[in-house]
């Protein structure tokens, strides 16, 4: 069995009056994530992972910040196009494990929604994705609530259907 393992990381700032998406899901809150997209650092920690497993660049190798077109964009282009890229490669995922570390909002009654939300828009089983959430405990930007982080390690194995 053809295994590859991929590892992504994102960070973003908060600011007030922004939007805040974290794996496709809307966070009610009074503070929301500054981004060129729609800053979901869920979905850009996943991306990566997937390109890294694949040795095909990061994010922004696709989607350069500098790109005028891919402002305010909703993150699910690009988990659609390092999809795209997976299955070019014959490749499927076979587990996504998420960290998310922020000080507020408390992320727990959104982490089923989160999973839920992702299994549908990668289409694997709910059951392979986890979603966790940490703070710093008040240290550092993110404890001061000024920034967002979120890890994504996945593995990737060969897809002989496809
Ligand atoms: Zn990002």
């Amino acid at each position: 069995m053809k295994i590859k393992v991929g590892h992504g990381i994102d960070i973003h700032q908060l600011k007030s009056g922004e939007d805040f998406y974290l794996g496709g899901v809307k966070i009610e809150s009074d503070i929301g994530i500054v981004g060129h997209s729609d800053g979901d650092v869920v979905i850009h920690a996943v991306v990566d992972a997937i390109l890294g497993a694949l040795s095909k660049g990061d994010i922004g190798t696709f989607f350069p910040s500098s790109d005028p077109s891919i402002k305010g964009v909703s993150s699910k282009v690009f988990l659609r196009k390092a999809l795209d890229i997976m299955i070019d490669n014959k490749y499927k995922i076979n587990n996504i494990d998420i960290n998310v570390v922020l000080q507020k909002p408390q992320l727990s009654s959104y982490i089923y929604s989160i999973r839920k939300n992702l299994s549908s828009l990668i289409g694997i089983d709910i059951e392979t994705i986890s979603v966790k959430a940490t703070t710093t405990d008040y240290l550092g930007f993110i404890g001061k609530g000024e920034g967002i982080m979120s890890t994504a390690t996945l593995l990737l194995i060969k897809d002989h259907e496809s």
